[in-house]
């Protein structure tokens, strides 16, 4: 069984870790009352390019050559137009880093996750810089999530949420490795790691599901009635981004439901890998709506999967059904 190694597990933390961290920065540093009124997207694109630019940087430097699939590439960088966001997402690299970063390698670090897996059954990583990014600029939920894939499963996971509690403070960092279990702790270090478990209860209905914040991201009508189906009286807890999945792995939640709105849209390795690992090493299950295991062998999306439910693990197939007789009726 392929596992990951020490090394592996030790970078992983320390990159999203850094990586969190900037994306707070820059949330302070630009995020204000004007852009928020003017919906500018300006400062998701600064905290998403100098996250990809840390965590790509940090793996190499920990591990040497590794293959990183992420959510962007720098094209957008590259312009005439963009030397000012550049400059900014160097500053913020280098922060980040502890040293100075040239534009040219924060540009380099972006292009070397800019790729797809190959072979899509071997060892690769895969990172969303900034999931959630309507969460991160509202200020409510977001995630940085990094996961290292091997023949087709997530075996390491590792979740930045800046904005999640933690022992009484803000910031959790989760981190789940295949064989070992999942563990949280808050994010700036300041006490040691707590095994997370999945929700005890056995029977749905006295749990609690989450979905997405965006309606255009979870069918949240059919949810309603999967839940009422299902017995369960608890309003939906709702939260952008893998934040879902670290809420089912430390029992916060016990289910998480990803329905599809639009029959077009294929899910992204990157939205998965860390979160579903966090909840199986925590005791969970997670599947797609019809029950299929997620299938990280198809590059950069789960184009054999459709929509997400994950769950405590004690009464999976009792939700895929309830899922079921609502899509279909
Ligand atoms: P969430 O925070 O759970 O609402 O999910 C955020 C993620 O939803 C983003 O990272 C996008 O990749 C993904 N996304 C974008 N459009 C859709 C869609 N139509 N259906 C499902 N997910 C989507
Ligand atoms: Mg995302």
């Amino acid at each position: 069984m392929p596992h990951a190694s020490a090394d592996e597990i030790h970078a992983a933390l320390a990159a999203v870790t850094r990586a969190a961290s900037v994306c707070q920065s820059v949330h302070r540093s630009l995020v204000t009352q004007d852009t928020i009124t003017k919906k500018d997207k300006s400062p998701v694109t600064v905290a998403d390019f100098a996250s990809q630019a840390i965590v790509s940087i940090t793996l190499r430097d920990a591990l040497g050559a590794i293959q990183l699939v992420g959510e962007e590439d720098a094209a957008d960088l590259r312009g005439d137009d963009a030397a000012a966001t550049l400059d900014k997402v160097a500053a913020h690299v280098g922060d980040g880093l502890d040293r100075a970063a040239s534009p040219d390698e924060v540009l380099a670090a972006i292009d070397a996750a800019a790729v797809d897996p190959e072979p899509p059954t071997g060892r690769f990583w895969t990172i969303d810089p900034i999931d959630g990014t309507k969460g991160f600029l509202r200020g409510d939920q977001y995630a940085v999530a990094l996961g290292l894939i091997e023949d087709g499963r997530p075996i390491l996971g590792v979740l930045g949420c800046p904005n999640l509690e933690a022992g009484g403070r803000k910031g959790l960092l989760m981190g789940a490795v295949d064989g070992q279990g999942t563990t949280f702790s808050p994010l700036d270090g300041s006490a040691d790691l707590t095994p997370a478990h999945v929700d005890p209860v056995d029977s749905p209905a006295g749990g609690r599901f989450c979905e997405s914040v965006e309606s255009g991201h979870s069918d949240q009508g059919s949810s309603a009635k999967i839940a009422e189906l299902l017995g369960i009286t608890e309003p939906p807890y709702r939260i952008d981004s893998q934040c879902k999945y670290a809420a089912v792995a430390k029992g916060d939640a016990t289910i998480y439901l990803r329905l599809p709105t639009r029959p077009g849209y294929v899910e992204k390795i990157w939205d998965h890998a860390a979160g579903a690992a966090c909840v199986t090493c925590a005791g969970g299950t997670v599947t797609d709506i019809e029950g299929k295991p997620l299938d990280f062998t198809q590059g950069r999306t789960l184009q054999n999967n459709r929509g997400i439910i994950a769950t405590n693990g004690k009464f999976h197939d009792q939700v895929v059904s309830a899922v079921h007789s609502v899509l279909k009726g």
